[in-house]
């Protein structure tokens, strides 16, 4: 089952996710200074009814150049519009996979496809 395509206001919202997230990994803010900006965030769209929030994986970050690759791919794919489609099959990545991992390239069956072969 593809998820949806993104509404403008998710694919802002994971831009912004994407900075914060690619600023900690590379050392650049800490993560408090990430999580209050990302709490704001959250505030100011807290109307919007789809129950979006910014959650932040920092427990599954590090810094660690290929995450930070994988993050610059994905702020490219934002500015190209590609961004959320899956790489291999093209269909839309879900919404609730961006928000694990914004950087995903694929959906969840290509990439369990790729594990498995
Ligand atoms: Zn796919």
């Amino acid at each position: 089952m593809p998820g949806r395509k993104l509404s403008p206001a998710d694919l802002a919202a994971f831009e912004e996710q994407l900075r914060l997230m690619l600023g900690v990994v590379r050392g650049d803010i800490s993560r408090l200074e990430a999580e209050s900006a990302s709490h704001a965030n959250a505030d100011r769209q807290g109307d919007d009814g789809d129950g979006y929030s910014l959650e932040l994986s920092f427990e599954l970050m590090q810094r660690d150049e290929a995450t930070a690759g994988r993050m610059l791919d994905a702020l490219e794919r934002l500015a190209d519009g590609t961004f959320g489609r899956c790489q291999a099959c093209d269909q839309w990545i879900k919404k609730d996979r961006l928000r694990a991992i914004p950087y995903a390239e694929y959906c969840i069956e290509c990439q369990r496809q790729a594990e498995a072969g």
